[in-house]
């Protein structure tokens, strides 16, 4: 049997599979997290991985006071936080991509995600003094780590990191180690969209991720990616926003200018092993745009992407197994 999980915020991963299949959700890191074992799976399993993506969550996330990403925060231009070994991590991951991306990445975004609040109770367009104001704020080089003892300063008071574009990558990554370490032997995890596929299915059949239709709320899909285990991470201009005007304004900012980063592109899938490199980079390609992303994809080993555009056209990396199934949609070269 072949399974299609999808990859969007608003749904389980199989929503669209007429099976029953053995699988879970819960709201975790702000959206939906599904877990599909196909293995008879003991309750215990679904346990300990929806509780270690809870754990994750109470120590990277900015929503939950106390966290470790809270605590860097409020220390800000004061002094160094000690933080538990996997945040430095994903910290200092998040710091690797800010640096290969020549800053599209920048985990310290922090101050225009408060400012705009497009996910939050009252998201508004600020004015331009006040994203001037913040601007100097996002600069992930005044991001001091400290490997002895495992801490992290942020040198400007104000300063605000946030981990919303790596962090739950890596939460997909530390569920799929569970379910390798329990012996399973295929699996499918969905944390929002970023996807994971574990193992060989029973039948030997490819994975198939459907990759969602940007213009389409209802959660169609342009088409399946597939192949063997991998991780499937999109970022798109329609995952959260806010209109005004007429405007769509979404929740990937550029660095460099403080407003919803803009470009021919309306989504950018990555595939590839690790699920946190795949967030971070889908999250970087969307801000540095089509030529410069693209450029950037090619550079690294073992890492593929399928690019959608504003005109409903899709370009791929030449090794992007993606086959287009709606015919709205027109695949361009290689
Ligand atoms: P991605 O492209 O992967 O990430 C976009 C997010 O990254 C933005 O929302 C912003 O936070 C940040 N970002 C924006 N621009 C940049 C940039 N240029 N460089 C780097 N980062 C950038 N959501 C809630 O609504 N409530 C919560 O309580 C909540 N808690 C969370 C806790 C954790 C630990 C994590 C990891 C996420 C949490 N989220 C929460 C956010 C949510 O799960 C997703 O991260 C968010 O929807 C964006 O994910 P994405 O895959 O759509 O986009
Ligand atoms: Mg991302």
């Amino acid at each position: 049997m072949s399974s299609l999980a999808g990859c969007r915020k608003a749904e389980p991963a199989h929503a669209e599979t007429p099976h029953a299949e053995p699988s879970r959700t819960e709201f975790l890191l702000g959206t939906v997290c599904s877990v599909t074992l196909y293995d008879q799976a003991e309750d215990s399993i679904y346990r300990d991985i929806f509780s270690r993506i809870d754990e994750i969550e109470n120590r990277m996330s900015i929503n939950i006071s106390g966290t470790d990403v809270d605590r860097i925060n409020a220390a800000a231009g004061v002094s160094a936080v000690q933080v538990h070994d996997e945040v430095f991590a994903v910290v200092e991951r998040a710091l690797h991509y800010a640096e290969i991306s020549g800053g599209a990445f920048d985990p310290t975004v922090g101050p225009l995600v408060a400012l705009w609040d497009i996910a939050g109770e009252n998201p508004r367009v600020p004015s331009h003094e006040e994203i001037d104001a913040v601007l100097p704020l996002i600069s992930w080089r005044d991001v001091e780590l400290d490997r002895d003892n495992r801490s992290v300063f942020l040198k400007r008071p104000g300063m605000r990191l946030d981990l919303g574009a790596i962090a739950k990558g890596y939460a997909a990554d530390e569920a799929v180690e569970i379910i390798g370490n329990a012996g399973l032997r295929q699996a499918i995890v969905d944390l929002g969209g970023n996807v994971l596929t574990y193992g060989v299915k029973k039948d030997l059949s490819p994975w198939r991720i459907g990759l969602q239709n940007p213009g389409d709320g209802r959660g169609s899909y342009v088409g399946v990616v597939h192949g063997a285990a991998m991780t499937v991470v999109t970022s798109g201009d329609y995952e959260r926003f806010f209109e005004e005007d007429g405007i769509r304004y979404h929740h990937i900012f550029s660095p460099f200018d403080g407003y919803p980063a803009r470009s021919s592109l309306s989504a950018v899938t990555i595939i590839t092993a690790s699920s946190m490199d795949a967030d971070a980079l889908s999250t970087a390609v969307f801000v540095l745009g089509y030529e410069a992303g693209r450029a950037l994809v090619e550079s690294l080993d073992g890492v593929e992407a399928v690019f959608i555009f504003n005109d409903k056209s899709i370009r791929k990396t030449a090794g992007a197994n993606f086959i287009l199934s709606d015919e709205d949609f027109v695949l361009v070269g290689d």
